[in-house]
């Protein structure tokens, strides 16, 4: 297959149907998903390939939630401390007038973060990749703390090149953790939180979790989350 290099073309700020077509690229584009729970290291993975994009001459940014306000806002900081700068948007359809269209054209590479708080992520990766040609790497949970489909996050496997399903280390037991267990009682399904709210288990301590936090939740309205120790009869304590 042949790839020419065909000029940017700067757009106007109102898009429509005829700027799409004058947008298209030969170049081809890729989507490539990093799933997994909370602390199995999909910013890290995700950090790591940007980088390496990045070192290999493409231009490159990231995109994280705003909903997300964990860490610093305008980088993207990973559990172990490691920094990146990004940009902290409600949603994915913000991006290209936010980062600019003439920049937008520029950029080769775009990494999402916290994907699953993105509703519009399968029209972005669609359109960035399919029409615009850009690699797309998208990091986020597959599940939330209920086992089920989070956001929009497995919507774009079928239009991924590659997927990956990162794992934890069970906190309890430290075989492999592929589930996020929530240590208190809320049950929004978007409750952000770290170590305090969240940890990593594998599939027998989710199973166990989940019942000790069932029962809990019919005994007691309130209870304390005591970090550190976990003994399984008081799991979710
Ligand atoms: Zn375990």
């Amino acid at each position: 297959m042949a790839f020419a290099n065909c000029p940017a073309t700067s757009l106007s700020s109102g898009r429509t149907g005829s700027d799409r077509v004058g947008s298209m690229r030969s170049k081809v584009g890729e989507v490539h998903v990093i799933v997994g729970p909370m602390f199995a290291g999909k910013t890290t993975a995700l950090l790591r390939r940007i980088k390496k994009e990045s070192s290999n001459g493409r231009n490159v940014a990231i995109i994280k939630s705003s909903k997300d306000t964990r860490y610093a806002i305008d980088s993207i900081v990973t559990h172990d401390g490691a920094k990146f700068p990004c940009w902290a948007l409600p949603d994915l359809s913000l991006f290209r007038q936010t980062f600019g269209d003439e920049a937008y054209q520029r950029i080769d590479v775009i990494g999402i973060d916290e994907a699953q708080f993105f509703e519009d992520l399968y029209d972005f990766c669609c359109e960035a990749a399919d029409r615009d040609g850009k690699t797309v790497i998208v990091a986020g949970l597959d599940g939330d703390y209920l086992r089920r489909s989070f956001g929009s996050v497995l919507d774009i496997i079928p239009v991924a090149d590659t997927v990956m399903k990162l794992t934890a280390r069970c906190e309890l037991c430290s075989k492999k953790a592929f589930f996020t267990l929530r240590k208190t009682q809320e049950t929004e399904t978007e409750l952000i939180g770290g170590s305090e709210v969240y940890m990593p288990v594998c599939r027998q301590h989710y199973v166990n979790g989940q019942s000790v936090v069932r029962a809990s939740a019919t005994l007691s309205g309130s209870f304390k989350v005591k970090d550190d120790t976990f003994p399984e009869p008081a799991l979710a304590v």
